[in-house]
């Protein structure tokens, strides 16, 4: 059914990798030059700084941009001097801020930064999101402290997401410990006694002592996207409304913070070569790419292409400085020679996108209203917002249209001009 080469070499099938086909070690990293973290939160110089260039920082050293801002900081994974402090537009004109650290390495391990130690001994919501909010897994946990949101079950994703990647799954082989001290913290400091695992049908078993309830994912791409679990797993819960979800590696971070009253800092990261091989890395937030591509032994030659995260849902990359962030599941290299380029031919309403979307979207109809810059429309009468990013109507289409990213585009397009609507009211 699927004709059309889209990985070369290293050609994804539709159903989820397992753990066991990747060598099971992950290469362990050390930045030895700079990081780049990321705060979310835009650039601003009005405010009182709570940081500058040249301040040195420590491991687990938690850095706030300005005074009155407590959820615009990020945490250093090193011990180092700030170098920069600048903006940084992400996906989606995102606006955040880049912090450099400039590592500094004189042999002696230093001692991380004790402030999270004193929090750590009673765990409460407020001191989690104080200091772990930018974690391995980057867990949202300011949605327990907002009004008006009754959050009723916690869905944690056991299973990865995305093709490829197994990055998830090891965290289940070798974290199912961290996980469950982690789900019985955020019983606590949450109140929600209601938390579901979801795992690969393989890792069943591994997860049966995380004191949860544990349901298994179909192993047919995408069952483990977060919209496909609650239609296919957790309909009950969909009555019963607030229904959150954490990622496993956030909760196993989250384990291990108050287990050890350190802030946790290596990301794992699954890495995908040009000659289709895998390897798991671990290395600390904020190590730039280039460094673990050099750990994995991949060279990037002109016309290649860098990905961050999975091959149906990931983002290219356009500087090997950019920095490992704590949601990058996966890191894929393809060669400039099996790169399948989008093109710009006209829909042939062949009918191959609607046939394989998962949602039923009308996708050859929506491909009509954002060609015509109608995002309103395609809002209104061809269900954009039901579409749940799984990329599978791009990976099928015969006319090569980059459908996935139109629609990225049409629904920040749609949330924008609703922003500036409600601003102007
Ligand atoms: S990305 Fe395409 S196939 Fe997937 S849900 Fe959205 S419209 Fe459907
Ligand atoms: S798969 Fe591509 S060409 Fe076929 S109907 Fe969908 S958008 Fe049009």
């Amino acid at each position: 059914m699927i004709k059309r080469p889209f990985f070369g070499i290293a050609k994804p099938k539709l159903t989820y990798d397992s753990i066991e086909d990747v060598r099971a070690e992950p290469v362990s990293v050390k930045p030895k030059q700079r990081v780049t973290l990321f705060i979310d939160v835009p650039f601003k110089r009005a405010g009182k700084a709570l940081i500058k260039t040249g301040d040195s920082v420590i491991p687990g050293q938690r850095l706030q941009l300005l005074e009155g801002e407590p959820a615009g900081y990020t945490v250093s994974p090193v011990a180092g001097k700030i170098s920069e402090i600048s903006p940084f537009i992400g996906m989606m004109e995102k606006q955040m801020t880049a912090v450099v650290i400039d590592v500094e390495q004189d042999g002696e391990e230093v001692a991380a930064d004790p402030a999270f130690k004193e929090v750590s001994d009673k765990p409460t919501l407020e001191g989690a999101i104080r200091f772990l909010s930018t974690i391995p897994g980057k867990p949202d946990l300011s949605q327990f402290a907002e009004s008006g949101k009754s959050v009723k079950t916690i869905v944690i994703l056991g299973a990865d997401r995305d093709l490829m990647t197994v990055t998830t799954q090891y965290v289940i082989k070798t974290g199912i410990a961290s996980v469950k001290t982690g789900i019985d913290i955020l019983r606590k400091i949450t109140g929600v006694q209601n938390i579901v695992l979801t795992v690969a049908q393989s890792q069943v078993q591994a997860a049966g002592s995380a004191a949860a309830g544990v349901r298994s994912v179909a192993n047919r791409y995408p069952a483990a996207h977060p919209e496909m679990i609650l239609r296919n797993l957790l309909y009950e819960q969909i009555e019963q409304g607030g229904v959150c979800f954490l990622s496993a590696e956030a909760v196993a971070a989250l384990g291990e913070a108050f287990n050890n009253g350190r802030i946790p800092l290596e990301k794992i990261i699954t890495t995908v070569k040009k000659d289709g091989t895998r390897q798991l890395v671990s290395a600390p937030v904020g190590t730039h790419i280039s460094e673990i591509l050099d750990a994995v032994g991949e060279k990037i030659e002109p016309g290649d292409r860098l990905i961050a995260g999975g091959p149906m849902t990931g983002a290219a990359l356009y500087s090997l400085e950019h920095p490992v962030e704590p949601d990058t599941d996966a890191l894929i290299v393809q060669g400039a020679d099996i790169i399948v380029e989008g093109k710009d031919s006209p829909c042939t309403n062949c009918g191959e996108c609607v046939r394989i979307c998962p949602v039923n979207v009308p996708v050859n109809e929506l491909i009509r209203y954002m060609d015509a810059g109608e995002y309103e429309l395609a809002a209104e009468r061809a269900a954009l917002f039901s579409c749940i990013e799984c990329g599978l109507c791009a990976y099928v289409c015969e006319s090569r249209i980059p459908i996935f990213q139109f629609i990225r585009l049409a629904k920040h397009a749609v949330k924008r001009m609703n922003a500036a609507e409600e601003a102007n009211a």
